[in-house]
């Protein structure tokens, strides 16, 4: 397996905007796209939908949607254009009272205490807190020009408004009437607000699984929970970073990335990862190295903001970052919770098992029959060196799958058929070209189908070569067994010719007692009022007439398959 594995992350914004520059980012290695809802408006994000379904069937690209709320978050009002400027010292007033800074939610300054620290603009102003209240008087500790419509936060408050605002609410309805795949639910604090989330969204009639952004303290401390009951998590460093002391950034980053791979849960690395790309067209060395340390820590992905949103080199951002992800995931540097933990349901003792039988078989790709995608995750979950392969009926699930690490999908233009399943999501993979006759692979899946949550069968299957070809019978019949090559029918028994498949240049009437007993039949003879086309379709038997040379080409022994509906040998076990 020598390609990317590991998935990337865009968000788009002015910078990225135009449908040349959008399309190149996608080229470039974008897998899935971010519309941030902080900067966004439900007309904007619309639009740019719109614009991504044009390029989806110009070119055929088909990238996942993941639309980020901008939640509970409160923000400066009334800065003069320019900013106003903040010295160290100053004793500055926020709410409502004359000369102060307004706020977009004045509630939140009832639940400020004295001595609490307020961060404004991503910390990079920061005020303490002299007289709580409103208005409210902090003292200037770090200075600066502070914009209008910057965040202000202060580290450990619990804001008491909703999960979803009024613009979050209405660009999703927009966004899940032409193209939505994840939503990002930001400022998580508990299990409350994603069943917050999720509600809404059920009450819509919406199917969009929710990812859970880990950038306040109260979420690091229900983290098990909140991965629990989510469908995807994201480092959100950059909060993260302002309500934690940002030393404490790469410990709690491999906390949560720990947690997400111990649950299954795909999980997303998040802010400034190539920083200085918004500037230069190369990105520093530290930057490079916390690219490929966020893999090693068991990302599924890793995430540009303002590099593809507003930055200047948004294209170079996606093509280095892809670059420093393919080079990490040739390492096998991957974390210890493979398989091996938690074994304990059928889930993970068949999928450990598919895993290992691939590398043990070195075979070509696992590829996982999936209705919900819960197949291909909880393969993708054990990192395996061998390729996966997610076959789905669902275009939506496969674009969901864009997120998680080493899965790549395909999506089959009809249902998966329980007992068919295998053969099905085989035949898909080969018509596709991911994988060729003569191939190995696992299969694995969920048996009933459409019931999600269970990966309880796995089969090893050799992709058969067709090295004959004749006329079938129409039959659905198909028998693997080894070659009996008959030239003289008196020289042979019916005990020798038990479960063979008989190979003849013609036959008749002698020939019966061993063709009753044969497991299939291939004849040179062709026409299908031949003999053996006559016998094979009364004794229901796999049977190919036609099949010129079958007698020198087919050899004693050898094992094929013999697809009696479409007239063809292959060699070896096929799946046919
Ligand atoms: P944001 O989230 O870019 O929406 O703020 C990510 C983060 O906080 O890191
Ligand atoms: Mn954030």
């Amino acid at each position: 397996m020598s390609g990317r594995r590991t998935k990337i992350v865009a968000t788009l914004g002015p910078a990225s905007s135009d449908p040349d520059v959008l399309l190149a980012l996608i080229r470039a290695g974008a897998d899935v796209l971010r519309l941030n809802l902080s900067h966004e408006t439900p007309a904007g994000v619309a639009a740019i939908i719109g614009t991504l379904l044009q390029l989806e069937r110009e070119h055929g690209v088909q990238p996942g949607v993941l639309l980020d709320t901008a939640g509970p978050e409160v923000r400066v009002t009334g800065i003069p254009e320019g900013g106003r400027e903040l010295l160290p010292g100053d004793m500055v007033c926020f709410g409502d009272g004359e000369g102060c800074i307004g706020l977009t939610h004045p509630g939140f300054l009832e639940d400020v205490q004295e001595g609490a620290r307020l961060m404004l603009d991503d910390g990079s102003l920061v005020l303490t807190v002299s007289r709580p209240g409103n208005p409210l008087s902090a003292t200037v500790e770090a200075g600066g020009v502070l914009k209008n419509h910057k965040k202000i936060q202060c580290p450990g408050v619990r804001l008491r408004l909703p999960m979803l605002t009024d613009s979050d609410r209405a660009a999703i309805a927009e966004a899940a009437s032409l193209r939505l795949d994840w939503i990002a639910a930001s400022f998580v604090q508990d299990i409350d607000d994603i069943f917050d989330v999720k509600r809404w969204l059920e009450d819509q009639g919406l199917d969009v699984p929710v990812m859970a952004k880990i950038e306040t303290r109260a979420a690091l401390q229900n983290l098990d929970d909140i991965v629990r009951v989510s469908d995807g998590i994201m480092v959100a460093r950059g909060d993260l970073g302002v309500e934690m002391p940002a030393e404490k950034l790469p410990w709690l980053q491999k906390q949560i990335i720990e947690a997400a791979n111990r649950m299954g849960r795909p999980v997303v690395t998040a802010t400034q990862m190539l920083e200085s790309m918004c500037e230069h067209p190369y990105p520093t060395r530290a930057e490079v190295t916390d690219v490929a340390n966020a893999i090693w820590d068991g990302a599924d992905a890793v995430m540009l903001s303002a590099e593809s949103a507003a930055g200047h080199y948004p294209v170079p951002a996606v093509t280095t970052m892809a670059r420093i992800a393919l080079e990490a995931d040739g390492r096998e540097t991957r974390p210890g919770h493979g398989p091996g933990l938690d074994r304990e349901t059928v889930t993970r003792a068949v999928t450990h098992a598919t895993v290992t039988a691939a590398q043990d078989l070195g075979a070509r790709a696992i590829i996982c029959a999936t209705e919900s995608g819960y197949s291909a995750l909880a393969i993708a979950r054990l990192r395996p060196s061998i390729a996966v392969l997610a076959v789905t009926p669902h275009p939506h699930v496969a674009r969901r799958l864009a997120v998680v690490w080493g899965v790549d999908s395909l999506t089959m233009g009809r249902a998966l058929e329980g007992e068919r399943m295998i053969e099905m999501a085989t035949a898909t993979a080969l018509e596709a070209g991911r994988i060729e006759p003569g191939d190995m692979v696992v299969v694995v899946g969920g048996v009933p189908t459409g019931q999600a949550g269970t990966t309880n069968m796995m089969r090893v299957v050799t992709v058969g070569e067709a090295i004959l070809r004749g006329q079938g019978m129409g039959l659905e019949q198909a028998a693997t067994a080894a070659v009996l090559v008959v030239e003289d029918v008196r020289a042979v028994t019916p005990r020798q010719a038990q479960g063979k498949v008989l190979v003849a240049r013609t036959t008749n009437r002698e020939w019966v007692p061993i063709m009753e007993v044969a497991a299939a039949l291939v004849v040179e003879e062709g026409g299908l009022t031949c003999h053996a086309a006559v016998v094979g379709l009364s004794l229901g038997k796999p049977t190919v007439v036609g099949a010129e040379e079958a007698t020198s080409r087919l050899a004693n022994g050898q094992i094929v398959t013999v697809d009696g509906r479409r007239g063809l040998v292959y060699q070896g076990a096929a799946n046919v």
